[in-house]
């Protein structure tokens, strides 16, 4: 597998000590088909680690597996430098929370939380402690005697949270825990996982569809496709440096442009709509004509048709345009530009190299 930048960008592990988990040649198949297709991927203690992809690309396989619930078909897995293969679930240091949350309806949250606890034989005053630290580090002290019916969608995310962290278990898995919230709900508890996540110190490995989600909570990203893993790195890495087309698309919208037989990327925030006149010798310039105009509020995206070819979406802040100037621009025949060092060249992704 190709990932040039992903060893460039693994964290050096100061301790020198094993990372949290370790996954080197994993697949998986189910029948015909390859859910996971060799993958390999080391994530280091209390890092936030998210494996991204469409639907599809094996990412809650790969955290099936971690977890233990699914055996790979050849590959090794290891949590703290340990080989799992022989460990079932209950005795990995793993715990998982799933997008459906299974919270016990008819349990209050104090009990719903207490209930792993319980299980395992933890003495009453114990189990009493460790409960209201978990409710206060979701920040939801005082509603132990609710039920979850009695809770909003975030809140019964926060318990689910809070139960599967009160063993404080090495690793979290995270299946799309956001994903059943409503925008403005889920771009809230983006913040407060992550800042929960800091808080606890434990090893959060994360599964969304949504690459803003990614950017915005990961230290690092595994970008996923069809079963294999196309880029490892930073958010700005993969964004701003994407390994091949796939990530350049998936992650973030990306101009995809020819010239002169070699394929590049320029983001939309990265290209100028100039002014007659504008522009310098540093900047490449090309003429266009404006082809769509959508008003976003406090920014507006330009789509343009370039005469050399090809299109680019443009986008803009609204500093001084208002809504009626920037839906005027449609149809304009105009001047982009752009700084050849924001251009990424890129190739084919790792997938369909392989055909
Ligand atoms: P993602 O979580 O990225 O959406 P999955 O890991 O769930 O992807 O699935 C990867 C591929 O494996 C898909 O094609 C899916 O249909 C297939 N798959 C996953 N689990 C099973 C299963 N238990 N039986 C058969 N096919 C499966
Ligand atoms: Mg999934």
């Amino acid at each position: 597998m190709e990932q040039s930048s992903a060893t460039a960008t693994e964290p050096t592990n100061l301790g020198g000590s094993s990372p949290d988990i370790r996954l080197s040649g994993v697949r998986k198949a189910y029948g015909e088909v390859v859910a996971v297709d060799g993958i390999d991927l080391e994530v280091q203690r209390g890092e936030f680690f998210t494996l991204l992809g469409p639907s599809g690309s094996g990412k809650t396989t790969t955290l099936r597996i971690i977890a233990g619930f699914e055996l790979p078909d050849s590959g090794t897995v290891e949590l703290g430098g340990r080989d799992v293969r022989d460990l079932p679930p209950y005795d990995r240091e793993v715990n998982t929370v799933f997008q459906d949350y299974a919270l016990f309806p008819h349990m209050s949250v104090a009990t719903n939380v207490e209930y792993g606890m319980r299980v395992r034989g933890t003495a009453k005053e114990e189990r009493a402690k460790r409960r209201d630290e978990a409710l206060e580090m979701v920040r939801l002290s005082g509603y132990g005697d609710r039920k979850p019916s009695e809770l909003s969608g975030g809140q019964r995310q926060r318990v689910a949270l809070a139960r599967s962290i009160v063993n404080r278990p090495r690793v979290l898995l995270l299946d799309e825990p956001l994903g059943a919230l409503d925008l403005k709900l889920r771009e809230q508890m983006q913040i407060e996982l992550k800042q929960i996540q800091h808080e606890v110190g434990i090893t959060f490995v994360y599964v969304t569809h949504d690459q803003e989600e990614a950017l915005t909570m990961s230290d690092r990203v595994a970008v996923f496709n069809h079963g294999v893993i196309e880029q490892i790195g930073a958010p700005a890495d993969v964004y701003e440096t994407p390994a091949n087309r796939f990530v350049a698309g998936f992650v973030g919208v990306s101009n995809l442009i020819e010239r002169d037989g070699r394929q590049f990327t320029i983001r939309p925030e990265k290209v100028r709509l100039l002014e007659p006149g504008e522009g310098d010798d540093g900047m490449h310039i090309e003429s266009g004509r404006i082809r769509d105009v959508a008003y976003a509020g406090m920014i507006t995206r330009y789509l343009v048709v370039l005469d050399a070819g090809g299109e680019l979406q443009v986008v803009r802040q609204n500093l001084e345009t208002t809504s009626a100037e920037a839906v005027e621009q449609g149809g304009r025949q105009v001047a982009v530009g752009w700084r050849p060092e924001h251009t990424v060249a890129v190739k084919a992704a790792t997938h369909t190299e392989r055909g």
